[in-house]
């Protein structure tokens, strides 16, 4: 054991006071959204009509680093962060590794995620703009009670579409949305247009997230002031989630430590790229360089088996056309798939920095997953949530290839929630039924054959 201490804390004064866009070290950008009637690059007008003015502002900017954090924002901040980087003594003993495992933990707020960080931003400029209620989707619920929380702090109606296999499997976490006053719909619903159609083509379904997404813009659309939240994918929010990264890069200088590898888990982008923006930005700068990886699950791979195109965000497809690594927004994971990031696209941000070789992607099988997450629910003592422990099971791996190398490394990553709202994933790998269903190529040639031509 060095002598780094276990948890590296800033001060609530150490807080960092603007976000790190690191757009604008890219020398080539993230593509635009596109109109999908046009073709063109949307406008600020036109997306303005479904999101905020300020976060639609903060989307479109490739070119400012350093956008200040409103004081009410960070003044919500101050009750949950800085977050915690603790070393992976326990975990680093269990596996004989001579390697250095830090965690960023971000599970320490009633979300239980990292969503929080960007929820309490929307929700600040929604209300600054005047608006009374804000509607969103939410798959595994972290985000919908990230922004019910936000909506309940700022004084906004929240609306949440909760897809609806994890609305019948987490009672609980619809019930602290509606602790938080928010209304929770099972999306599909038969509350709007495209759930009654979506509903009426495949009756008896389970929903997905490019459902719920559809579901709730239209509701933004319909409400007289209402725009819609969401809560990954899109630039903003991976603006907002870079406290993450300049928390982690403010404590490990704290410890004159330089990681090697960072890891995150990547559903639609924004934790990970949280959590590498400084870093990401050095490198892209030129003054230093780390290996960054995004683990996904193998039963659904977007950035390492899907295609780098323009595709719809949403089943309904209403939103813009995004431009990233796709399995078609059709794409909906296997049944037996228990670990989240099940969303079919990846960030423009992180597909068009992946495409420039800027960072590494690997895909891990979830009873890969869920052992990682027992070890560390048994060696560090938290219960990690499985789209977390995507990233515990890489770090264990790179850990493990240390030791066999003989190499002292320096990983650092992204421990992104806990996991209290997924024991039914848990019962599974407890009973011994966790499968692992991948996907063929055959499976994947049909999404990729709805790709629009763009
Ligand atoms: C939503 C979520 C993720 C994945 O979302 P990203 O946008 O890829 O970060 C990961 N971990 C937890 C705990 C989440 O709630």
């Amino acid at each position: 054991m060095d002598n780094v201490p276990y948890k590296t804390y800033l001060t609530e004064n150490e807080l960092p006071d603007a976000w790190y866009n690191v757009r604008a070290d890219m020398k080539k950008k993230p593509a635009p959204l596109l109109n999908p009637a046009t073709l063109k690059p949307v406008t600020a007008e036109e997306l303005e009509h479904v999101f905020c003015k300020e976060c639609v502002r903060q989307e479109l900017d490739n070119d400012t680093p350093f956008i200040p954090i409103p004081d009410a924002v960070r003044d919500f901040y101050r009750m949950y962060r800085p977050s915690p980087l603790v070393r992976a003594y326990f975990l680093e003993k269990a596996l004989g590794t001579p390697a250095k495992i830090y965690y960023k933990f971000e599970g320490n707020n009633t979300s239980g995620s990292h969503k929080l960080n960007s929820a309490i931003a929307q929700a600040y400029y929604a209300k600054a703009q005047g608006l009374t209620d804000v509607t969103t989707e939410t798959g595994a619920g972290q985000w919908g009670t990230a922004l019910s929380m936000g909506s309940a702090f700022f004084g906004l109606k929240c609306h949440v579409y909760m897809v609806k296999c994890s609305y019948e499997q987490k009672p609980f976490r619809r019930e602290v949305m509606r602790t938080y006053g928010a209304d929770v719909t099972p999306s599909p619903s038969m509350t709007t247009d495209i759930g009654r159609l979506i509903n009426q083509e495949h009756p008896g379904t389970t929903g997905s997230l490019g459902c719920a997404i559809s579901e709730a813009v239209e509701t933004a659309l319909k409400l007289p002031n209402a725009r819609y939240l969401l809560g990954s994918v899109l630039n903003q929010v991976c603006l907002h989630q870079s406290i993450i990264g300049l928390e982690t890069k403010a404590a490990l200088d704290k410890l004159g430590v330089k990681p090697d590898v960072i890891i995150g888990c990547a559903g639609g982008g924004s934790n990970l790229a949280g959590l590498m923006a400084p870093f990401m930005g050095e490198k892209l700068r030129g003054e230093n360089d780390y290996r960054i990886i995004a683990i996904e699950p193998a039963s659904c791979p977007s950035l390492t088996r899907g295609r780098y195109a323009y595709d719809f965000c949403d089943t309904g497809r209403v939103c813009p056309l995004a431009k990233m690594y796709t399995l078609g927004a059709n794409f909906i994971p296997s049944a037996s798939h228990a670990g989240g990031l099940r969303y079919h696209g990846m960030s423009s941000l992180i597909s068009e920095l992946y495409d420039q070789k800027m960072l590494e992607a690997k895909s891990v099988e979830q009873s890969k997953v869920f052992e990682a997450a027992t070890l560390f629910a048994r060696t560090e003592g938290t219960l990690p949530a499985p789209e977390s422990s995507h990233a515990i099971r890489a770090a264990i791996d790179e850990a493990l290839r240390c030791k066999e190398e003989g190499r002292e490394e320096t990983i650092v990553f992204g421990l992104t929630g806990t996991g209290y709202f997924d024991m039914t994933a848990y019962a599974k790998f407890n009973d011994g039924e966790m499968g692992d269903v991948i996907p063929t190529d055959e499976d994947l040639a049909a999404g990729f054959a709805l790709l629009p031509k763009v």
